[in-house]
C-alpha cells in the first residue's frame, strides 16, 4: 500500500474526520474507530512505515516518543493507576488490518491475553 492511499497517512494529513487526542510534530494519537475497550487510542508515527520489519526507517527518538505518548495518553484518560495494554498487531496471524505501524493503548477494563 502506498502512502497516498494509507488510511493512517490520511489521518496524519488531516484528510479524515478523526478524534485526535494528542498531536505533535512526529507522533499522533487518535480514538480507534472500532473501540474494543473503554479507552482505546492508536498512536502512530507521522512517517509511514508498515510494520516492525520497517521500524529501522524511523528515527530512534520517534520510536521512543511513541511510547512516551502512549504513557501520556494513558495519564490523560485516567488509566495509569488501573493499568492498560500497549499492543502491536504485526502481520496476518496477529490480525493486522492497517499497514501503517501503530500502538494500541487499551484500558478501562480488565484485559486478558492474547
Ligand atoms: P490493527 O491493524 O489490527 O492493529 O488494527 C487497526 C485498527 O485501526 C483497528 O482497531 C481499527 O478499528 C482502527 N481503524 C481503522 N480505520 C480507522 C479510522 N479511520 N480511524 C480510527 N481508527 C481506525
Ligand atoms: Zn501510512
Amino acid at each position: 500500500m502506498s502512502e497516498a492511499d494509507c488510511i493512517f497517512c490520511k489521518i496524519a494529513r488531516g484528510d479524515l474526520d478523526t478524534e485526535i487526542v494528542h498531536d505533535e510534530d512526529d507522533v499522533l494519537a487518535f480514538e480507534d474507530i472500532n473501540s474494543q475497550a473503554p479507552v482505546h487510542i492508536l498512536i502512530i508515527p507521522r512517517q509511514h512505515v508498515a510494520n516492525l520489519e520497517e521500524i529501522g526507517a524511523l528515527p530512534d527518538a520517534v520510536v521512543k516518543r511513541m511510547f512516551e505518548v502512549a504513557s501520556a495518553v494513558a495519564q490523560k484518560f485516567g488509566v495509569t493507576e488501573s493499568g492498560y495494554a500497549v499492543r502491536i498487531n504485526n502481520g496476518r496471524d496477529a490480525g493486522q488490518e492497517v499497514f501503517h505501524f501503530h500502538l494500541h493503548v487499551m484500558g478501562g477494563k480488565k484485559l486478558g491475553m492474547p
